[in-house]
């Protein structure tokens, strides 16, 4: 039996999120938590998705209240509030911080042995500041951001290369933000050799990147689709066990050269959340650009 909640589960990217996980048949229940206010919206939603499985999914999917987490083998937090346009991360930072200390205080009252998986913004500060507020270990507290951006980094470079997405493995290291930092010396094509690429070419990869998301909010308000997959292939990597490596963001202690501070890196998955962070042998200029990454984060943090 696996249960997983959903908190902010009314919302654009916990609902997609909801969905993409009950099709794919592996877990026993999910429950959807939102606001009282978002009750028969929430509601409504469990309900739609119970109807999207009745010929190939066995998942129950209901519309509970905090009690109705407990013992959770899974919690992805989604609640809080999105960027507008013209917006950063940041931004969001002192409100956001504030919605998730009144969940995390709620849902310790039902769980005590679970996986959080922090996907509200910023999300690297909250998923540090999570960390820091409790007494569970590092490998359980985690958060989303690097599997999406090195979605985006692939479906980027796929378009360079005229190569399919699938043909392309990368991934994108760092803040989820502005300082990301795409790991151009680790990229491995299925059938060609390595490209190279011009320091003129990685700097306007970069900067496409950077501002992929808000490109999306402006045309249709959020981004939906890509956090809801990358979500699932988390999820799903933990649930199945499978030693998948994504990135994700975590609390180093000395790995990377960086500690106290929670940013993407490459970790292998199970059942625990992290099985351990592998270190790949970064170039001298990505090794200096996460170091710049985790100094952003730690100024930030100071104003949470
Ligand atoms: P949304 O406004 O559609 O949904 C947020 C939901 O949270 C709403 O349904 C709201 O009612 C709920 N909520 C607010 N306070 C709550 C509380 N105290 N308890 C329970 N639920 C509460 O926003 P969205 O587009 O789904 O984005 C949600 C968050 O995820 C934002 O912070 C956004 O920036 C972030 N996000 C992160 C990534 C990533 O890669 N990490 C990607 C996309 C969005």
């Amino acid at each position: 039996m696996t249960k997983v909640s959903i908190i902010g589960a009314a919302g654009t990217v916990g609902s997609s999120f909801g969905y993409h996980l009950a099709v794919q048949s592996i877990v026993t229940e999910i429950v959807y938590v939102d606001i009282p206010s978002k009750h028969s919206f929430t509601v409504g939603q469990a309900e739609d998705t119970n109807h999207a499985l009745a010929y190939h999914s066995d998942t129950e999917v209901f519309c509970g209240d905090y009690s109705d987490t407990e013992n959770s083998d899974i919690i992805v937090i989604t609640a809080g509030k999105p960027r507008q346009p013209g917006q950063t991360r940041i931004d969001l930072a002192t409100d956001n911080k504030n919605i998730l200390d009144s969940i995390i205080n709620s849902l310790l009252e039902y769980n005590d042995d679970f996986i959080s998986i922090i996907t509200t913004n910023p999300v690297d500060l909250l998923n540090r500041y999570v960390f820091e507020s409790g007494n569970r270990p590092r490998e359980s507290v985690l958060g989303f951001g690097g599997i999406l951006d090195s979605a985006r980094f692939r479906y980027t470079l796929s378009q360079k290369l005229s190569l399919p997405p699938t043909a392309i493995d990368a991934a994108i290291l760092g803040e989820h933000g502005d300082s990301q930092v795409p790991i151009f010396s680790q990229i491995k094509l299925s059938e060609t050799t390595t490209p190279t690429f011009s320091p003129d070419e990685m700097e306007a990869i970069l900067s496409s990147l950077k501002e992929s998301a808000m490109r999306v909010i402006e045309q249709k308000k959020a981004t939906q689709w890509g956090p809801s997959a990358g979500l699932y292939h988390m999820v799903s990597s933990i649930i199945e066990d499978n030693n998948h490596t994504y990135p994700c963001s975590v609390v180093l202690d000395g790995e990377y050269g960086l500690s106290n501070v929670s940013l993407g890196v490459p970790i292998h998955l199970g059942s625990n959340g992290m099985k351990e962070i592998i270190e790949w042998d970064l170039s001298p200029s990505e090794q200096n650009a996460l170091q710049k990454s985790a100094e952003k984060l730690n100024s930030e943090y100071n104003l949470l």
